[in-house]
Parts: structure tokens; sequence; C-alpha cells
């Protein structure tokens, strides 16, 4: 990873640890081993750089528990949370892009291009408020819009639920989900939530029983019918 300049703050490294403690902790405090284990860097860049945030005015840092977002930097997070989900967006209904393909390719777009691309982008798609992973997609004036979901590992046996979003963005969970047509807006109901290892067995729409590994359950997000 290239090591920003002062000259340059709000370089891509500053903006992915901005999205990653906004990611982790949301307005709450991110813990450094987390940081390090979700930016793949060592725990001495992770406090370099925090202290450099610190003094850009966008975390407030400390030491050992962590980092937490400034009111400017959540806003410069959520600025590039809503460019990422838009290209998302884009390259899934315009480039035909597979759902599992467009998160990397966003991660690579979102650092070159501009607000008044993003902004075209959002006009082109119609600023829809969801991107193709079901994950909302923040205003253009930093709102984002509360989310009503529970993970499915939290559902009840005999629940029937609609899939609002996938928490997840790595190719191998969003192939095995997609093979099976676990993607938003489908609607399930829950069979099985075996207690021994969190493995919960859903049931769709046209009666084809899925089982869902414990962690897999709890990136699937739902919202009860
Ligand atoms: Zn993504």
């Amino acid at each position: 990873m290239v090591e920003p300049k002062m000259s340059q703050p709000l370089s891509s490294s500053v903006g992915d640890y901005l999205k990653a403690v906004w990611g982790l902790a949301g307005p709450g405090v991110a813990a450094p081993k987390y940081l390090s284990s979700r930016l793949s860097v060592s725990s001495a860049s992770v406090s370099e750089m925090l202290r450099r945030l610190q003094e850009l005015g966008l975390v407030e840092y400390e030491r050992y528990r962590g980092a937490s977002l400034t009111e400017e930097g959540r806003a410069e997070a959520l600025r590039l949370v809503r460019r990422h989900r838009l290209i998302e967006t884009f390259l899934l209904e315009h480039l035909g892009y597979p759902w599992e393909e467009v998160h990397e390719e966003a991660e690579r777009l979102e650092h070159a291009v501009s607000d008044n691309f993003t902004e075209r982008v959002a006009q082109l798609l119609g600023h829809p408020d969801r991107d193709p992973h079901g994950a909302p997609i923040p205003g253009a004036d930093g709102t984002l819009a509360r989310e009503d979901s529970r993970p499915l590992s939290g559902a009840s046996v005999g629940d029937r639920v609609r899939i609002l979003r996938v928490g997840r963005e790595d190719t191998p969970a969003l192939t095995h989900l997609q093979d099976r047509g676990l993607v938003p807006g489908r609607v399930l109901r829950v069979e099985e939530v075996r207690g021994l290892d969190g493995v919960v067995t859903v049931e769709d729409e046209d009666g084809v029983s899925h089982a869902l590994g414990g962690v897999l359950a709890a990136s699937v997000l739902v919202r009860g019918l």
C-alpha cells in the first residue's frame, strides 16, 4: 500500500481507512486490530495512519482503544461509500458485470472518478437507494437511511423473511448465494436453526431447501414478513 503524504490529505489510502472505520464501527470506535486485519496492513501502519487522520481532523484516536470518525471524517466516509455503491450499481446494470465482480472493480474505480461523475451516474441510474448487495446508498447530502434488518442467523423456525441485504462482498460467498438465488428481494421460510453449529436451513419460494453455515447466515440480513 502506498503511504499518503501530508500534501495529499485525501489520498485513496486515507479514504480506505475512513471507510474501514465506518464499516467496522459506524459511529463507534474501531479497534486497531480489526482495522489491521480488514486493511491487511501491520498494526504499526494502522497507528501511524490513525495519528495522521487525527491531525487532519478526520478521526478521534486513542492509542489502545482505537479510532472513531469526527463529523468531517464521517462525511468523507459516506461520500466514498455513496460513490462506491453507485459505481457497483452502474457496473451491474449498464456494463453487464456479474454480481460477485462489482465490488472489486468499484474499489478500483472509486479512487479515479470525481464527484461530478458520481452524480451523473446517480442521475443515469435514477437515484437508486440500494446497491446490488442491498446496501443503502448514502444521499448526496450525506444522509443514510436507517436499516430495519436483522441477521438470518437470529431468525426462528417458521419465520417468513425477505432478504434485504447481503453483508459479504467476497466472490466465493456471493457466488454461493447467487447460485442458490439467495439475493436481495428473495422470500424464504426458515425450516431449521441448529443450535449446535448455527446452520440455518431455509426454503425458497420454489420449495427448494438451502442450508447456510452460521457465519454465512449471519451475513444475510433479512426483514420479517
Ligand atoms: Zn462493494
